[in-house]
């Protein structure tokens, strides 16, 4: 007979800058609280048995709706002062997808996302027509100011500032994007009783992003994938570079075709291809036997695991 399938859930909230002199001890308690909110949601879909599918969705479900992390409320600012949304969801069993990108009205785009995946021909649906097939399938819409909070207002003021001072010529904002690089998307990779992996994430973007701009989070093989011969990852950090170097595809096709361990995999990509070309963020991921990793080239990633045995939430890079 086959040994036991572990169960066990890895989430992120975002990595970035995020130092301890940046966080009052009430706001460290607030995100761990949160992180392990979201944990637990996750973690109990697959005691009672529930697919990694649903399990994932519950996790992220309860970032997008909490305002410390920067995916549905807490969204970050576009540079016109919106919120436009993206989020990606994968099963690694029959390697089926479903992603949006830009969506502005729909509460939890990581909802939108599964529709896609299993209610339309397509991988990904964006901007109005993605808002609008969410509706038609019954999904809460919102204000566009339902995403706002204060501290995100305050993020884009002092990016707007900044960027009016160096006379907003394009490599200054470049240059603003990468200083005021923000964290916060949210990400879950589970495997559930049947050795199933599913990965999804769910994000604002980047704080004064072009209108219109899509990051790495909706884009399969880049923020997200899930593949049960090899691994489930979801990435956070600054997104083109993690289009151009397919991070998550790249970690999983390691895993596979050089049979590296995930860890490994995950080390390489992130700390020695992205560093050397100063692409900044993590991933979390998720092997076959239940392993999960948290790697970041960042001072810290909001991040936690629960599995049969253990369990986690840390904020710093030293924890
Ligand atoms: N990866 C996201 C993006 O580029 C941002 C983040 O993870 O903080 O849209």
């Amino acid at each position: 007979m086959a040994a036991e399938q572990n169960i066990a859930i890895v989430i992120h909230g975002g990595a970035g800058t995020i130092e301890r002199d940046q966080l009052s001890s009430a706001q460290e308690h607030e995100i761990k609280q949160a992180l392990q909110a979201a944990l637990d949601a996750g973690y109990a879909v697959l005691e009672q048995g529930g697919d990694s599918t649903q399990s994932i969705i519950a996790a992220i479900k309860v970032m997008e709706n909490s305002p410390h992390f920067n995916a549905g409320k807490g969204a970050v600012y576009t540079k016109p002062g919106t919120h436009e949304l993206d989020a990606s969801i994968m099963r690694g069993n029959d390697l089926e997808a479903g992603a949006v990108a830009g969506v502005t009205s729909t509460k939890n785009p990581i909802l939108a996302a599964e529709q896609v995946m299993l209610n339309s021909p397509h991988v990904m649906l964006a901007g109005i027509g993605a808002d609008t097939f969410s509706k038609l399938k019954g999904l809460e819409q919102v204000e566009n100011s339902y995403f706002d909070t204060a501290a995100r207002l305050k993020a884009w003021q002092e990016v707007d500032s900044k960027t009016k001072a160096k006379q907003a010529d394009q490599a200054a904002h470049q240059d603003v994007l990468d200083v005021e690089f923000k964290f916060g998307t949210v990400g879950a990779v589970a495997v559930d009783m049947n050795g199933d992996i599913a990965a999804g994430t769910s994000t604002g973007g980047m704080t004064y992003k072009a209108w219109g701009r899509v990051g790495d989070s909706p884009v399969i093989g880049a923020g997200t994938y899930a593949d049960n011969r090899s691994c489930g990852i979801s990435a956070t950090g600054h997104g083109e570079f993690f289009i151009r170097y397919a991070v998550a595809h790249d970690i999983c096709a390691r895993v596979r075709y050089q049979n590296k361990s995930l860890q490994q995999a995950a080390k390489e990509v992130i700390m020695d291809e992205l560093n050397k070309v100063g692409g900044a963020g993590g991933i979390i991921g998720m092997d076959p036997a239940g392993q999960p990793v948290m790697v970041f080239n960042t001072a810290g990633m909001y991040r936690g695991f629960k599995t049969q045995t253990s369990s986690q939430v840390a904020i710093y890079g030293d924890e």
